[in-house]
């Protein structure tokens, strides 16, 4: 029985597909965040009615195809990997806390839930594990370079010991300082990378629309330089996922509230001057082995930005690992294996 057994065994090795953990040895994965980086940008490009700098016009309004013109890279997700987001082709993403601004937002990305507590800014240290911190516990190398102060709280740094780059100089443009420090780390690929990129909103918050796109247009670029590097280094080529989402929407240009964003729940009431409608929307775009396209989410049935953290479990071959209860399902793009 024992000699039957073995047998069995040795035949079942050799016909079953590979072993999980020799999977999960090869899968690499990079997270990009664009902070407040509105869906209808994404897909529609610049609004004429916003730009008003000739250079600017010239780019991003009078260009052939307006959205490839602003974040092509992004763009590309759509034939190289699954794009959901798009509200004029009935994709939709959203998130599924209450409050549309950016604690909750990467707090719900990144444990996989929204989090009723989180409901403010300030950096109080996250009570929630998030995926990156559980990653890191496993022993895969983690970095994670940000341009908001807060994310040391969001991944709770003293807990989680995990290794955060911020910017030097708060005064000064965010991203310029952190796309270096992150480019630096492309020479020795971390399994696990998360850049959070975030003048788009910091520019937009200022009114300064054509500051938006051109932060848009840089974090864009950064995203493909990565991306670019991954495949192009024989470790993690072929090996790598990639996921570019944002925090939240913002309101409509319209009424010139696309500067901002906000559910206004403040106190358990709503304040309508605070209120940005649509601002809950979002865009997640993911590529890599595996990936394809997904009709899945439609207006009726939102993608939604908590289902990144098991999406990103799911691209490491760790879901059935390190998912939680209460996780959101991961996104329905990855083929089954
Ligand atoms: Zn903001």
């Amino acid at each position: 029985m024992r000699h039957l057994m073995f047998a069995l065994s040795a035949v079942l090795a050799f016909i079953a597909p590979p072993a999980r953990a020799q999977e999960v040895e090869d899968r690499y994965l990079i997270l990009v965040t664009i902070d407040g980086y509105r869906w209808e940008e994404l897909f529609r490009g610049a609004d004429p009615a916003l730009v008003t700098d000739p250079a600017y016009r010239a780019r991003y309004v009078d260009a052939p195809d307006r959205a490839a013109a602003l974040t092509p890279f992004l763009l590309s997700f759509a034939q190289t990997g699954a794009l959901i987001g798009n509200r004029d082709a009935n994709s939709c993403a959203r998130v599924s806390n209450d409050f549309w601004f950016s604690y909750p937002g990467y707090a719900e990305m990144l444990s996989g839930r929204p989090n009723p507590a989180v409901r403010y800014n300030a950096a109080i240290p996250n009570d929630d594990v998030t995926v990156l911190e559980r990653l890191a516990r496993r022993g895969l190398s983690v970095r994670v370079f940000a341009e908001w102060e807060t994310m040391r709280a969001i991944l709770n740094e003293a807990r989680s010991g995990l290794s955060i780059f911020t910017p030097p100089d708060y005064g000064a443009p965010h991203d310029p300082q952190v796309i270096p420090a992150a480019r630096a780390a492309l020479a020795d690929p971390p399994r696990v990378l998360y850049v959070a990129l975030g003048d788009t909103d910091n520019r937009a918050h200022e009114g300064e629309y054509e500051q938006y796109l051109a932060a848009a247009s840089e974090a864009d670029a950064f995203a493909r330089e990565i991306w670019d590097a991954y495949q192009a280094n024989p470790r993690t080529a072929g090996r790598t996922t990639m996921i570019i989402t944002a925090d939240h929407g913002r309101g409509r240009a319209g009424d010139d509230r696309w500067r901002g964003h906000g559910s206004g729940r403040w106190r358990g009431i709503i304040v309508p001057g605070l209120r940005h409608a649509g601002s809950d929307a979002d865009f997640i775009a993911v590529r890599g082995p595996g990936v394809g396209a997904t009709q899945s989410y439609s207006m009726e049935h939102c993608a939604t930005l908590s289902q990144v953290a098991a999406t990103m479990l799911t691209a490491l071959g760790l879901h059935d690992a390190e998912a939680q209860p209460d996780m959101a399902p991961p996104l329905d793009v990855l083929a089954a294996e």
